[in-house]
């Protein structure tokens, strides 16, 4: 059996019992061993025909930096997010613009973009309710600070501290959910601005896979199969 390599603290600090399992190679029984939490929560999938659970229990939530306090994510999440924050020195300039979301917002936010600005845009950016990373508490939209933030589509660059912000994410958890060229597999269009956090080591796993959520809970199944975990 293998072992991930953890080499800076705030992984080590993430994934406490380091052990080296080399990518590729993770068998599913990983995951759901005893000692380990389980696959479930951080890498629940929820797309338009993944609906969430209900009813769900409401994640333990905490705001995800002092100056924004309405923005809500999941404790872990939210620590990750401000851990990653610090670290890349952002000093403001990138901020949340949105976070957990009750049914009742993902709703509001469905019907006034569709209103606004059409259902085909809606279809393409915004969830449909019961359908939203945004109700988990595990999902943040993030802007690069600018007086107009745009709610629904914010601007995140791919260079400065947007780009920093995108290359460290996943050694703190972080992947980007919906990005461009794998449209065809998450449903919902490229968005620079929306990240999951789904911890480690599987952040780091995705990334250096090329694999969205979909795929990724699917290699895992499949390698888990093949290894007759
Ligand atoms: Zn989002």
């Amino acid at each position: 059996m293998g072992r991930v390599y953890i080499q800076s603290e705030n992984r080590r600090k993430e994934y406490k019992e380091s052990r080296e399992v080399p990518l590729g190679t993770v068998m599913l029984g990983d995951f759901f061993s005893k000692d380990r939490e389980p696959l479930g929560e951080r890498l629940m999938l929820v797309n338009a025909s993944h609906p969430i659970p209900q009813p769900m229990n409401r994640p333990s939530l905490i705001p995800v930096c002092d100056e924004y306090p309405e923005i809500l994510m999941e404790e872990t999440a939210a620590q990750a997010l401000k851990r990653l924050l610090r670290d890349i020195g952002s000093g403001g300039r990138i901020v949340p613009v949105s976070g957990w979301r009750s049914h009742e917002e993902q709703q509001k936010i469905w019907d006034d973009t569709a209103a606004e600005r059409g259902i085909d845009f809606t279809r393409k950016y915004v969830a449909v309710p019961g359908c939203s990373e945004h109700e988990t508490g595990l999902a943040i939209d993030l802007a690069e600070n600018a007086p107009d933030i745009d709610f629904i589509c914010p601007e995140f660059p791919e260079t400065g501290i947007c780009g920093l912000f995108r290359r460290m994410a996943p050694y703190y958890g972080f992947v980007l959910r919906y990005p461009k060229d794998k449209q065809d597999v998450t449903g919902i269009g490229n968005e620079p601005w929306h990240f999951r956090y789904v911890g480690m080591p599987h952040a780091l796993i995705m990334q250096r896979e090329g694999l969205v959520l979909e795929e990724y809970v699917d290699w895992l199944e499949k390698g888990g199969r093949q290894k007759g975990a």
